[in-house]
């Protein structure tokens, strides 16, 4: 059994892309978190141990992850963006009071792409859906 990390590791170095201690931090940091991160996130929580790594180090080693297919990036108009090591078909939820971001399964809405080609003649290729509202959590400490 391999895990995801050294398919990762497999994947990156039959790209040709050279692996560096803070590289592999950050990858398995990505892939064992559900947080969905922003740059600055990783950067706080690795710098511990990686103290003369800079917020841009992080960005740009993301860059690659991205570029190799590994990593999905999620932008926000002026916002950071957010980071997704799974790559499976997934959707989220975004909390608008604290900003958690959680996976949720759906099957996929093929018939939405279909429909949308249809009706603008669009070759479409993929689709960004979020559902937005008030986490259980924040919406408990409301009521409180
Ligand atoms: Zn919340
Ligand atoms: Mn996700």
């Amino acid at each position: 059994m391999t895990s995801r990390l050294e398919q990762a590791l497999e994947h990156l170095k039959s790209n040709g892309v050279r692996m560096t201690p803070q590289r592999n931090a950050i990858l398995s940091y990505l892939l064992n978190t559900m947080s969905h991160p922003t740059a600055d996130e990783i950067y706080k929580a690795l710098s511990p141990r990686f103290p003369n790594m800079s917020v841009a180090t992080v960005y740009n080693n993301l860059k690659v992850f991205i570029e190799a297919g590994l990593v999905r990036e999620m932008t926000y108009g002026d916002q950071s963006s957010r980071f997704d090591a799974d790559l499976s078909d997934h959707y989220h939820a975004l909390c608008e009071e604290c900003g958690k971001l959680v996976d949720f399964a759906y099957k996929p809405l093929d018939d939405l792409e279909k429909t949308a080609g249809e009706l603008t003649g669009f070759k479409v290729k993929s689709h960004r859906l979020e559902v937005y509202g008030t986490c259980s959590d924040c919406a408990s400490k409301a009521k409180a």
